[in-house]
């Protein structure tokens, strides 16, 4: 049995005719179903339903032999344990510094004075901020960034933009692109041994499908 790891929404699907490439349509549509493990018309293979950030936790610890992540939450997981054979060129977008459009982002960085960031993404932000010299506090978040700066949580957030309307819908502005986002295979290192054959495989006709575009 090969256990697939992914996350309901964009994962899922953009994942979904990867599958289909290598013969594996899903048995059920994870936003009516309540089941967390899937059936596919593959005998061997079953799709396991977790949250975007444990994907690689479950694939570190075995609890699924392959997932599906983005870059964003494999650099923020660390990726231990971990093989990433395979950028999906999936669930693309960016991760960028934003700003309430009355703070101004670059004469703060100029003057040295510190910047207050709210994040999902510490690790990354920490590093993005250290590389350029900024001095900031960073302050950690679970979701809604957007608000931070709108209540006066935070001077500036780091987050995923894509086409940047939920960022104009609550008057934010992109003042810094920090890099690109896309979403990668990983595989369980200890099974990329143990079932090496059917694992190849799937990696070969991803891989195919992918440069097929
Ligand atoms: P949850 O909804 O469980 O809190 P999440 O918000 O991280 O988790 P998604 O919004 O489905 O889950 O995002 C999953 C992944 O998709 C992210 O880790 C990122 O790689 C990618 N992603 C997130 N936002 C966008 C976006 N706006 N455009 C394209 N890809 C995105
Ligand atoms: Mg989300």
């Amino acid at each position: 049995m090969i256990t697939l790891a992914l996350s309901k929404g964009r994962i899922f699907d953009e994942t979904l005719p990867l599958l289909k490439a290598a013969g594996i349509e899903v048995a059920e549509d994870p936003e009516t179903s309540r089941k967390l493990i899937l059936a596919t018309s593959r005998p061997d293979v079953r799709v396991v339903l977790v949250r975007a950030t444990d994907v690689p936790t479950y694939v570190q610890y075995g609890g699924a032999d392959l997932g599906v992540a983005g870059r964003d939450v494999l650099l923020e997981h660390g990726g231990q344990g971990l093989y990433q054979p395979l950028d999906l060129r999936i669930a693309k977008c960016r991760m960028s510094v934003a700003a309430r459009a009355d703070f101004d982002y670059a004469a703060a960085v100029k003057q040295g004075s510190r910047v207050r960031v709210a994040t999902k993404y510490t690790t990354v932000a920490r590093d993005h901020f250290a590389d350029k010299g900024v001095h900031v506090d960073l302050i950690k978040l679970y979701g809604s960034m957007e608000l931070a700066p709108l209540t006066g949580l935070a001077d500036a957030i780091v987050d995923l933009v894509s086409t940047g309307s939920t960022l104009k819908a609550n008057h934010l502005v992109e003042v810094e692109q920090i890099m690109e986002i896309s979403s990668r295979l990983v595989v369980n290192q200890a099974a990329l041994k143990i079932k090496r054959e059917p694992i190849r495989q799937l990696i070969d006709i991803f891989s195919n499908a992918i440069e097929k575009g």
